[in-house]
């Protein structure tokens, strides 16, 4: 017996955990992308965001699933450019890679989002993963199994 019960074990596990353990690649397109290619984008690669960034790579924009049903349902599909639809930077919420997973799952809460972009670093506009819901609900599986 470790002595430590199981709440201050999964406890400690999380608190050491940080954005850069858990994240995924991204997926990005540029802004001339059209709605209907985005819509494809999602089911091939069976994700619920894209995140759209410029000839530097750099991020500019994300758009998700709402964005798109929201521009079908208004009749745009096939030539209309997910720029028209997609949330701006800077209104975008992102995190980092040494970023405690808590602090992205609060932000991820606070801001009724399903992921976040991870940005190389502090006032860098380079995207190198996100941090979802998905991946969030699959390292409280881990940490837990692990017991
Ligand atoms: P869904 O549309 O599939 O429910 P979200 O809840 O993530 O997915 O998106 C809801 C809205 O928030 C959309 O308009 C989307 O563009 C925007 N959004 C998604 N992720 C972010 C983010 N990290 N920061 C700011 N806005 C976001």
């Amino acid at each position: 017996y470790s002595g430590l019960g199981f709440k201050p074990l999964v406890q400690d596990r999380l608190s050491q955990t940080t954005v850069q353990d858990i994240m995924l690649p991204p997926v990005s397109v540029d802004q001339e992308t059209t709605v209907q290619d985005a819509i494809t984008s999602l089911f091939m690669y069976d994700i619920g965001t894209l995140y759209i960034v410029d000839e530097a790579k750099n991020l500019i924009g994300v758009v998700s699933r709402k964005d798109l049903l929201r521009s079908v349902s208004m009749g745009n599909m096939q030539t209309s450019p997910v720029a028209v639809v997609m949330t701006r930077m800077p209104n975008i919420f992102v995190a980092y890679p040494e970023m405690p997973v808590v602090q992205a799952a609060k932000s991820i809460s606070r801001h009724q989002v399903d992921s976040l972009p991870v940005m190389k670093e502090q006032g860098s506009r380079q995207i190198i993963g996100k941090v979802s819901k998905t991946a969030l609900v699959n390292l409280l599986i881990d940490l837990t199994d692990e017991e």
